[in-house]
């Protein structure tokens, strides 16, 4: 492949396909509850990115054992990483924190992934995080929503932190050697070609390990739905989508893993989403444009370690 593909990377790291269990836990949100804004992101909806998933009144264990109990004969998996998507996992006190992650540590989970924002992150939490992944050998990931290095577009965004926030969680997480999946969204209506680049320049000199993709799509009763109804927002077009992600890619360092290239929208309850198609016909388009270019992923990442001086050396 032209890109370094998530799914290959499972295979190589657990020897065999590894399957991605969402879960929800009854959290909230910083942005929602008051700590850093009450209205949240424009464009986030009330059940925020968990459309896909089981009720959170269920258990962990129990709603582990549904999703293995549909994937696993479908598929013949054996390995999962449970995935608590929704809201912001890390933002509930320590105790319950480790009693959800205790509940997820069943024998064929092989990874557990927590999706947060860069201010729900701090040292008591990682280390916590470290001490479950010593004790139970079962790799721990954060994804960090972010969006876009671009803070300007951050503040329209309402994200309730900057760029800022987010390099800190960075180079935290980084210290206690915990994998780091940072989300974008690279249609964002105030970010052009230039903010596409920078997001995978920034991910490159702080060394994310992985990547993940998505368009914007609008959600019905939000913020981002008015303006979108009142024809104050312009969206780029499909094929623009295309382009942004192929100099994406070939501006991000070769070894971040890429989870997506475009995320799975919901199309109920949504005003706009995906261009009214399939999420795989885009990612072909963005596959076959690599290929037709013959480009890849890194092959533009000439910026790092100081590009000016070497050729002194
Ligand atoms: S940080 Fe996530 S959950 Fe919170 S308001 Fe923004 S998109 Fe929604």
């Amino acid at each position: 492949m032209r890109y370094n593909v998530y799914s290959d990377y499972l295979r190589q790291r657990y020897g065999e396909k590894v399957y991605k269990l969402p879960i929800s836990i009854p959290v909230t949100c910083p942005n929602r509850d008051g700590a850093c804004g009450t209205a949240g992101c424009v464009f986030c909806g009330e059940i925020g990115a968990g459309y896909e998933n089981l009720p959170e009144s269920m258990t962990v264990r129990d709603q582990i054992e549904a999703n293995i109990a549909h994937i696993a004969p479908k598929y013949k998996a054996r390995k999962y990483i449970a995935y608590f998507q929704n809201f912001s996992n890390t933002y509930l006190p320590l105790g319950r924190l480790k009693t959800y992650l205790d509940e997820a540590s069943q024998p064929d989970i092989v990874g557990i992934a927590l999706a947060t924002r860069p201010d729900c992150i701090n040292d008591s939490y990682l280390e916590l995080l470290a001490e479950f992944r010593e004790r139970t050998k079962i790799d721990i990931s954060i994804e960090l929503g972010l969006q876009s290095v671009q803070y300007h577009s951050l503040i329209k965004v309402n994200r309730g932190h900057t760029l800022g926030e987010y390099i800190d969680a960075v180079l935290r997480i980084k210290r206690y050697s915990i994998d780091i999946c940072t989300h974008l969204i690279l249609n964002l209506p105030w970010d052009d070609m230039i903010d596409t680049v920078e997001n995978a320049k920034v991910m490159s000199a702080l060394s994310v390990d992985q990547v993940k993709l998505h368009a914007l799509y609008i959600v019905k009763n939000t913020a981002m739905a008015d303006w979108y109804q009142q024809g104050q927002l312009t969206l780029i077009s499909k094929e623009e989508y295309v382009e942004r992600v192929v100099a994406f890619l070939e501006h991000l360092k070769s070894d971040i893993v890429v989870q997506r290239l475009i995320g799975r929208a919901p199309e109920a309850n949504t005003l706009f989403s995906n261009w009214q198609t399939g999420w795989w016909k885009i990612r072909d388009d963005i596959e076959r444009t690599l290929e037709e270019r013959d480009t890849w992923q890194g092959k533009k990442c000439n910026y790092l370690n100081g590009p000016a001086v070497q050729k002194f050396l």
